[in-house]
């Protein structure tokens, strides 16, 4: 017989009875961090984390106190315990599991269950309280299968360079890139990518994911075959430097096809590394949880699992939120 146990959300997740946050968004004692993306990182007094996902921390923002826990480790913590699982989201993202007074609390951080060529696949777990992220959490974010999306990316690659133009391919520089550098690495092509993509793709490396023939971009040149930078470099004038360039969008937004304007993209795919609503539906079915708190993204997406006979509720709602406005109530 389990008893229910506390858990609020206010800038991070927080289980008061063991004072443990989980992606807190300032500063606290402890902390554990799903991933190693900006907005789940801060300067914690101590962070619980995955082996990579601490190292990427330790590169984006400094050392901490880390305790490094590898998936499938279970940790005693006040009376609790706490084991990290795959994601499937980028190098070193965890699931939590959560173990307290017969009760088990699993957290996704942000999730993928599609294929990646990067990191291990996302695990699911049966659970009592299930906390879940939602970012496409609309049905009309169903995303095409991962194979179709890469030979698209290969093809236009290829095309572009058969027109005797330069790609330049935007992605996002910690884990959407060092997908893109396996995906075209492993088809042939040589990259020249932006330094924060290359200092994070060492990291990849060191934990055994392999690239092929890559260098550090030099800004002005037109590199060995394809530029690879973040989209917030969409405009920078060193790109400028490449005269007859090509310049592709990743993004899971590419199902909006304003997001391609917005980045001055010639083309737009859509490559993520979240999982779309199909998978998060299916994700709920599978772990059969009595409740579900739903954090970031979409609000209706808690009517969506309600219709499917959950109990769900939005947690944070004054922050998280894309929409604030729900569909029934
Ligand atoms: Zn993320």
């Amino acid at each position: 017989m389990s008893t229910e146990v506390e858990i609020q959300h206010n800038r991070g997740l927080y289980l008061p009875e063991l004072e443990l946050w989980l992606d807190a968004e300032r500063k606290v004692d402890l902390s554990v961090i799903s991933h190693a993306h900006a907005d789940h990182i801060v300067n914690h007094r101590k962070i619980i984390a995955t082996p990579e996902t601490a190292k990427l921390f330790a590169l984006r923002k400094g050392n901490v106190e880390t305790e490094a826990l590898e998936y499938g480790k279970p940790l005693k913590l006040r009376g609790a315990t706490i084991e990290l699982f795959p994601a499937g989201h980028i190098l070193g993202s965890s699931q939590v599991l959560i173990e307290y007074r017969g009760t088990k609390i699993v957290y996704t951080g942000d999730l993928k269950l599609r294929e990646s060529l990067t990191c291990p696949p996302a695990e699911i777990k049966e659970c009592d309280i299930l906390i879940m992220e939602s970012t496409y959490g609309l049905p009309e974010y169903v995303f095409p299968e991962t194979a179709e999306t890469h030979q698209k990316i290969v093809d236009w690659v290829k095309d572009t360079r058969d027109r005797g133009e330069v790609p330049i391919v935007m992605a996002y520089s910690l884990g959407k890139a060092q997908e893109t550098m396996k995906l075209l690495g492993d088809a042939g092509f040589d990259l020249s990518v932006h330094k924060a993509i290359y200092e994070i793709a060492e990291i990849y490396q060191e934990f055994g994911v392999k690239f092929g023939n890559y260098d550090q971009w030099r800004p002005g040149s037109a590199g060995l075959g394809v530029v690879l930078v973040p989209p917030h470099l969409s405009r920078w004038k060193p790109l400028d430097a490449i005269k007859k360039r090509k310049k592709l969008l990743l993004t899971g937004w590419a199902l909006n096809r304003s997001t391609m304007y917005r980045y001055d993209a010639d083309e737009v795919l859509p490559l993520s590394d979240h999982a779309d609503f199909t998978e998060l539906m299916s994700y709920a079915k599978k772990a059969k949880p009595r409740k579900i708190y739903v954090v970031h993204g979409f609000l209706e997406f808690v009517d969506y699992l309600e219709e499917e006979g959950f109990d769900a509720e939005p947690l944070g709602e004054e922050a998280g939120f894309v929409k604030l406005h729900r569909k029934k109530k």
